[in-house]
């Protein structure tokens, strides 16, 4: 039987590579781009070469279908094309490569029962406009034209402009809704994003659980004054309240294993050397498997936040940009993998994602699956992430061993 081939993985990657090289470092397929909406012709052409119909849907999402001989739902796969600003060549990229190979596999072996549904969607990463998973929320019916119209870049550009801008049709997003019951089961490969599988040594991921998450911005309003002429005790300094607030974070966060929460933007203003910094604008990422730690988490954090600028007679205010809970993935798809790496000889561990994903939209309407690939070092969203395309190879082999037991048969 037709295995997954590591240089033809390889030649595709290289072949996205092409596309998006940032000058500054790194790849930037920006949701909405040209460069994005460039691999995604790149994608329709391999998948034609191997015999499926393509198609991009009004909102961006492209697809390629591989007709089965029965009337049944579809086996599907796939990720994104898309990355974050001077990111890598692998986030999202190294699943629809993986989904390609999955097709011309099964292809080559003159398709299945089922028809195969080989998926590229518009932009995953919120690094643009904010929002993560633009494409697949379009697609479940969790985002709508409104939506579109309310995201904007860092530029005031709205995503529903962007989208225009590239040729798509924004105006007909509840067009590009699909109907759940088309699929059957919908398998993401993707690369781990973190140092788990390296550290335990195994091959594979079978993800049990998506990582929910809960995004803060606070604002920590003191007052702007000369650093030179304010003695400290007549201070109200937004800094040093938010620096107390974020070791806070850090040690709250350690508490329990699952549980990660990051500060990772800090807006200093006036940003003057010789100032007192009058206002601080943060953003708060609080991550879990437990939803109700997750949520509870968030909460004494906002007390802390509330007591430290209390106490300095700081004013806060916070605003929720997003929350999403953790999603636990479909038992069944999880079993057909593991069955399926077990027959193949790839050792693999059950694990969670801490990242979110596509598959976690998508897993709301279809039985849903991941299986996470080893990324050297566990590094992610930087110009360094590298996978190893016999790694990707071997979740192909997976995928492709589980979508044959499916077909005859198999409970998803
Ligand atoms: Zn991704």
């Amino acid at each position: 039987m037709t295995k997954a081939d590591p240089a033809r993985i390889a030649r595709h990657l290289d072949e996205l590579g092409a596309i998006g090289a940032d000058p500054a470092g790194g790849f930037s397929r920006m949701v909405y781009s040209q460069t994005e909406r460039q691999a995604h012709r790149r994608f329709r052409d391999w998948l034609e070469e191997y015999g499926l119909t393509t198609s991009t849907d009004a909102v961006g999402n492209s697809f390629g279908v591989l007709p089965g001989s029965e009337d049944l739902p579809a086996l599907a796969s796939g990720s994104h094309l898309d990355s974050v600003y001077q990111g890598g060549n692998f986030d999202g990229a190294a699943g629809v490569v993986a989904a390609v190979e999955i097709a011309r596999v099964l292809a080559a072996g003159g398709g299945l029962r089922h028809p195969l549904k080989i998926i590229a969607f518009a932009g995953e990463e919120g690094a643009r406009f904010g929002a993560p998973c633009i494409g697949s929320r379009l697609l479940t019916g969790a985002f709508t034209e409104d939506t579109l119209r309310q995201l904007a870049d860092r530029d005031r550009i709205t995503a529903w402009s962007a989208a225009r801008e590239v040729g798509l049709h924004p105006e007909d997003a509840t067009e590009a809704r699909w109907d759940p019951a088309d699929i059957a089961c919908f398998v993401e490969v993707h690369i781990e994003q973190g140092r788990v599988l390296e550290a335990r040594g195994r091959q594979l991921g079978v993800v049990h659980t998506i990582g929910g998450s809960t995004r803060v911005e606070l604002t920590f309003e003191g007052r702007a004054d000369h650093s030179g002429a304010t003695p400290m005790w007549l201070r109200r300094d937004a800094l040093v309240a938010a620096a107390e607030f974020i070791t806070a974070v850090e040690r709250r966060a350690q508490r329990h294993a699952t549980t990660v929460a990051t500060v990772g933007t800090l807006q200093v203003q006036p940003g003057s050397l010789t100032t007192v910094p009058g206002r601080v604008v943060l953003g708060l990422d609080v991550r879990d498997i437990d939803s109700e730690r997750q949520r509870e988490l968030t909460e004494s954090l906002l007390d802390d936040a509330l007591r430290i600028a209390s106490g300095r007679e700081i004013h806060i205010t916070a605003r929720q940009l997003s929350d999403q809970s953790p999603i636990v993935l479909h038992g069944t798809v999880q079993n057909v993998l593991a069955a399926a790496a077990t027959r193949q000889g790839y050792s693999f561990i059950s694990m969670a994602s801490g990242a979110s994903h596509d598959a976690g939209h998508v897993a709301k309407q279809i039985p849903t699956g991941m299986v996470f690939v080893p990324c050297r070092d566990g590094i992610s969203h930087s110009p360094e992430e590298h996978a190893e395309p016999a790694h990707i190879a071997q979740a192909v082999d997976v995928v492709v061993d589980a979508f044959r037991d499916i077909d005859a048969g198999a409970e998803v």
